[in-house]
């Protein structure tokens, strides 16, 4: 299937991390050796279907699903993901599964899910703990931000730093923030996914990258230490992030915001999930945005897209919706071969009919 599509399509193909050396299915045995003697709590299953851990509903089996909980993460991790290593198993990092397509036939190795590495974060940027918006404390006390728990920093008057786990909802995220009297994240709200997967992916929404808002990501590196890596904006770009080109766990991101008032940020919030539900974002499951926009092009995708009267085609379960020419969604039985079929032709269509070579902004991950 990959081998008969045209050059220009597979150079263009994203290419999501999958530590180690993806080959054939790993073995039970030389998993549950990396297993071995670690503590561990949380949830762990073999051949665990990855359709119940993406928003586009599809995908065969993880080799092994792994879901620390918060507790054991940072002590398990580091120690899987060197076992991992020596051993020679691929890991693949999962966040919410807003953006990737998993294969029919699975995902060999391990799938690092960071569900449960959520909340926000304790002292990271903390001068003066507290002091945006007077009075103000975590919703459910200090206490509910679980181990490690957030204070807010003040950078400067009316400005002020917060921090969040990767396994973090990037909605839930935006609405701590706004119920702390912060804005910034709120362009976040509605969009499905985590924290670790926007800074990954450097999501983008309302004209705003989560580049815009970035201060410091904290990553567990290709030797599996913990490391700080303070934002730079040159190693940014259009849903392009430094951590697309190296093999690490990014663990939580800190913020820049600004403080703003609490009803002012709901009401804009509440408008972009508005806004979604009438695009019809939450109508079928998919990944959103199938295809990158591109200036070059002089339009957005889905105008491209719309122009030749994509919209509606349809491959098994998989359609480009009848109402957005840039959203592919499953419409109930879409296999991810159908998904990665309706992509390729819609790309080949576009590249026979205009000469453009339109970008997946989905990943293809076990193909
Ligand atoms: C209805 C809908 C609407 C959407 N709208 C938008 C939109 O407006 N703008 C936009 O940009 N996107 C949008 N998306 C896509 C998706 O929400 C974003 O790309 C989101 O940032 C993906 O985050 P995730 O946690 O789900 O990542 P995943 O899909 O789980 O993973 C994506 C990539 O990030 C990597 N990754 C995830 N977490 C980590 C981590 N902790 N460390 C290292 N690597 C990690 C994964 O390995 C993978 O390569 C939409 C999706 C849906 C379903």
């Amino acid at each position: 299937m990959i081998e008969a599509l045209p050059a220009f399509v597979q150079a263009a193909l994203p290419k999501p991390r999958l530590w180690g050396i993806l080959s054939t299915m790993t073995g039970k045995a030389a998993l549950r050796e990396a297993l071995e003697g670690l503590e561990f709590s949380g949830a762990c299953r073999f051949d665990e279907p990855m359709a119940a851990h993406t928003t586009f509903k599809v995908g065969g089996p993880a080799e092994l699903w792994i879901q620390p909980d918060a507790a054991c993460f940072l002590s398990f991790t580091p120690s899987l993901l060197r076992r991992a290593k020596a051993l020679g198993i691929p890991v693949f990092i999962l966040g919410g599964g807003a953006n990737i397509v998993a294969a029919d036939r699975g995902i060999a190795g391990i799938v690092l899910d960071t569900g449960k590495w959520a909340g926000m974060l304790p002292g990271r940027g903390t001068e003066a703990a507290g002091t945006v918006g007077p009075g103000r404390e975590l919703p459910g006390g200090p206490e509910a931000a679980g181990p490690g728990t957030v204070e807010l920093g003040a950078m400067a008057a009316g400005r002020g730093l917060a921090a969040f786990r990767s396994g973090t909802p990037a909605d839930q995220a935006a609405c701590l923030t706004a119920s702390l009297g912060l804005g910034g994240l709120e362009f976040l709200a509605g969009m499905p996914g985590s924290i670790g997967g926007s800074v990954w992916m450097n999501a983008r929404c309302y004209e705003k990258s989560v580049s815009a808002v970035l201060e410091e990501t904290e990553i567990l590196d290709e030797d599996r230490e913990v490391r700080r890596v303070p934002f730079r904006a040159a190693d940014f770009g259009y849903k392009k992030s430094p951590f697309q080109n190296r093999d690490v766990l990014i663990l939580s991101a800190l913020f820049h915001l600004e403080s703003r008032p609490e009803a002012e940020l709901r009401a804009v919030m509440d408008a972009h999930r508005e806004d979604r539900e009438a695009k019809g974002h939450y109508r079928f499951p998919s990944a959103g945005s199938a295809f990158k926009n591109n200036r070059a092009f002089g339009k957005p995708t889905g105008k491209i897209i719309d122009e030749l009267g994509l919209r509606g085609l349809s491959r098994g379960g998989a359609s480009i919706a009848p109402w957005h020419g840039n959203l592919l969604i499953n419409t109930g039985c879409a296999t991810a071969a159908d998904i990665r079929a309706l992509t390729d032709e819609v790309r080949e269509k576009t590249f026979a009919a205009l000469g453009i070579n339109l970008e997946c902004e989905i990943l293809f991950v076990g193909f």
